[in-house]
């Protein structure tokens, strides 16, 4: 039986992030259209080539994407929202990034007066942190196949002697992230599993025997409707004279594997990594008939895999069937090349492997499977070695970290009195006015903030410059919230590159690369922080700057922190141990944190939970378990100090609703939250939850650049301020300022306080 190697998907981001320069180029009028296109033909023939020599025998195309896969698909199907004015089936690419990135209005190009276009919703892919395009229909949608990019880049590869596999997003995904202004998109099957056919039609002209299909929906809890038009999408797609590989990945088939297995496909990619025990019922269920695909390699981690143990798995299915081995999804959300690694320390390096690797390690597989272990007995020793280390290494394993989290007591958790008390010790002490301001943290990381970091960074600049520097910086900060009034202060995280990183770096067990980018929208690239081992904070992190900023006022300063959920969430994590017990240890390290900053004054620590709800698992069976652990962990961190320390947290998302009872339990003494954007609507749910502390709704978005007005806020306020009780209320922005300019934040921050004067003056409305 022959095994083989497919690769899914390729990072599109070019091993130095070529595409984000070449777009950003492009962008800022710099570099024309062709420009373009040339260093993205140049990516794609690189990705071909890099594959094949690694001994990928299925190269994906069109995994590539000038901004992202899912707007490739709407545009090919032709959802482009009237508001752009491209005529049916006629989106060129000036129509595709203003989709993906609005327009202003000067930005016509023709000498016409346009209306500047805001761009389409953009949300988060699965459980990724890869963000899609969200595509928009509404009732009178003309859908209209435009030049399929699909095709071309078949071609594209075919003439250079590269025989592909195209991929293309599954019309019942697809149709699944849609949402519908006035109509139900699924009301669009018929005519989408129209153009699918057409496109599919036009690939098997053009030479194409396989194509991969994604429907990574089908890791979900689907309704009948979901199930319906899978059926109905796949029965009429494989008729059209192309074999279809299914892909399915992160997660387990789970109730829908006899469902998937009945489908009438040529092959099916199932996730691995994420549910390996689904593999026996996947073997029982699929028809020899149907070529699987193994997802067995980790594609959303870093970490290097044991392949002597694969091999342990995959040899007996190997005797008896052909198949395909594979990541376990697109290598889209790993870093490139591991090579390009220079920093890294050599012990961490060697249990890594990025997607250039996994490629690799895929190939040693292969050559094990089809010609014995002994043809590859040199790579599968150093990966046993690799293996055999990272399970000893004292580099992972802290003894002291373990002694302390064997030693963890459920009070450890518990504040020492109920919110009633506390309100009033910390009333008392803290004595603010009624609607009193904030802001979320950070301010504007400005052009000279960013400089002096790289020149610190580089050795141009030396500590004590640096540090002077920042001391300025934070001071201005502090004079200027002074002078316009603010209640409770921040220093303005200017020393701060990242609100993971900046933590990270001073914690052990974590890792940081110079290269390891991974896309996270458009030419947005991030480096992920690598957890790598058991985590402890040597000495104190932000306790410094902190009293620095206090010792310049006499109003309080909040301590700032980033929640030990939110670092685990915006991080690789370990795969020997459970993202909760990793959770716990990082709990314990900002735990070290909190303390230190009250017993060096504190009276307001802000512990940010920004991505606790995008760490929700797939399946909703699963969201209880996770919101447990994860609201015991940040518990665990923030709940060590005394009643008069009041504890702040932040969370930049305003889908809360199903959630409430967990960010209830959190037992802050503050939250604050975006609302802006949905003009208080949430704050209902707070209201007929009870939610018993104080809240800071956003009352701007400070995502836009637009300088809100303080009638708006007041107005906002006053909204809130009907499902609130006055004295819950905080007013501030709905997410950090480091985004903004000073110029932007000033005139709002101003208007922000006198929106708050103005509350303070209403008459209270009877309830
Ligand atoms: N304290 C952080 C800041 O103000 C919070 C950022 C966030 O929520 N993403 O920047
Ligand atoms: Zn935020």
């Amino acid at each position: 039986m022959t095994v083989t190697v497919a690769t899914l998907g390729f990072p599109r981001i070019g091993p130095r992030r070529e595409l984000k320069f070449a777009l950003e180029k492009y962008w800022a009028g710099k570099t024309s259209r062709d420009d373009l296109m040339t260093a993205a033909a140049g990516l794609r023939t690189a990705a071909w080539a890099r594959q094949h020599a690694l001994g990928a025998d299925w190269l994906p195309s069109n995994d590539f994407s000038l901004y992202d896969h899912v707007l490739d698909t709407s545009v090919m199907l032709g959802a482009v929202p009237a508001r752009y004015g491209a005529a049916d089936g006629q989106a060129d690419l000036g129509t595709y990034f203003a989709m993906a990135r609005g327009t202003t209005a000067a930005d016509d190009g023709c000498g016409h007066a346009h209306a500047s276009q805001t761009a389409c919703e953009m949300t988060k892919w699965f459980d990724t942190n890869y963000h899609y395009m969200v595509p928009e229909l509404v009732a009178e949608q003309k859908l209209a196949l435009n030049a399929p990019k699909i095709v071309d880049e078949y071609r594209e590869a075919r003439a250079q002697g590269f025989e592909t596999r195209p991929v293309l997003l599954g019309p019942v995904t697809w149709l699944t992230l849609a949402k519908g202004r006035d109509v139900d998109p699924f009301d669009f099957l018929d005519e989408v599993l129209g153009l699918y056919g057409v496109v599919l039609g036009h690939l098997a002209a053009a030479g194409a025997e396989w194509v991969q299909i994604d429907e990574p929906i089908l890791v979900l809890d689907l309704d009948d409707r979901q199930r319906k038009a899978l059926t109905r999408a796949y029965a009429k797609l494989s008729r059209i004279g192309v074999k279809l590989m299914l892909a399915t990945y992160f997660g387990g088939l789970g109730d829908n594997l006899g469902f998937a297995t009945a489908l009438p496909v040529a092959g099916l990619h199932v996730d691995l990594v994420r549910a390996p025990e689904q593999l026996d019922a996947v073997l029982a269920r699929a028809p020899k008939s149907l070529l699987l695909s193994l997802g067995v390699i980790d594609g959303r981690n870093v970490w290097r895999a044991d392949l002597a143990a694969l091999l342990d798995r995959l040899e007996p299915i190997a005797a008896s069937r052909d198949i395909v081995l594979a990541p376990s999804c697109s290598l889209l959300h790993v870093p490139v090349d591991l090579a390009l690694e220079t920093k890294l320390d050599a012990e961490v390096a060697q249990w890594l492997s990025f997607a250039v690797q996994k490629v690799g390690e895929l190939a040693v597989l292969k050559s094990a499977l089809n010609h014995g272990r002994e043809s590859v007995a040199d790579a599968l020793a150093a990966s046993t070695f690799a293996a055999t280390a990272r399970a000893v290494s004292t580099r992972i394993h802290d003894p002291e970290v373990a002694r302390r989290i064997a030693a963890v007591t459920p009070d450890m958790a518990e504040r020492r009195s109920g919110h009633a008390t506390r309100i009033a010790v910390q009333a008392a002490m803290l004595d603010l006015p009624d609607y009193p301001t904030t802001t979320i943290g950070s301010f504007p990381q400005t052009p000279e903030v960013r400089h002096a970091r790289a020149e610190y960074l580089r050795g141009t600049m030396n500590v004590a410059e640096y540090n002077r520097f920042l001391r300025e910086e934070t001071e201005r900060a502090i004079r200027w919230q002074e002078e316009v009034g603010l209640d409770m202060l921040v220093h303005g995280e200017f020393e701060r590159n990242d609100m993971v990183q900046y933590l990270g770096e001073q914690l052990s067990g974590f890792a940081f690369t110079v290269s390891g980018w991974v896309q996270s929208y458009g030419s947005r690239c991030v480096r992920p922080p690598i957890l790598y081992g058991d985590v402890a904070r040597p000495r104190a992190m932000t306790v410094d700057w902190w009293r620095y900023a206090q010792g310049l006022t006499d109003r309080p300063v909040k301590g700032m922190l980033t929640g030990p959920v939110t670092i685990l969430n915006w991080s690789f994590v370990r795969d020997d141990q459970s993202r909760e017990a990793s959770c716990r240890q990082i709990a314990l390290a900002i735990r070290d944190e909190v303390m230190d900053l009250e017993a060096a004054g504190a009276q307001a620590i802000q512990i940010d939970e920004a991505a606790l709800r995008e760490g929700l698992p797939l399946r909703r069976s699963e969201w209880q378990r996770y919101l447990d652990w994860s609201v015991a962990c940040f518990r665990l961190s923030a709940a060590g100090v005394g009643d008069a320390t009041q504890i702040h947290t932040h969370m930049c998302y305003s889908e809360f609703n199903d959630i409430l009872p967990s960010i209830g339990a959190m037992d802050t003494d503050v939250i604050s939250i975006e609302t802006a954007r949905s003009q208080m609507e949430l704050l209902e749910g707070f209201a007929r939850y009870r939610y018993p502390s104080a809240i800071g709704p956003g009352v701007y978005d400070i995502h836009a650049p637009r300088v809100p007005s303080s009638e708006e806020m007041v107005a906002l306020m006053r909204l809130a301020r009907q499902h609130l009780r006055p004295e819950q209320l905080w007013v501030n922005p709905d997410c950090g300022l480091k985004t903004r300019k000073w110029d932007e934040v000033k005139p709002a921050i101003e208007a922000m306080v006198a929106a708050a004067r103005v509350l303070r003056t209403d008459v209270p409305v009877p309830a």
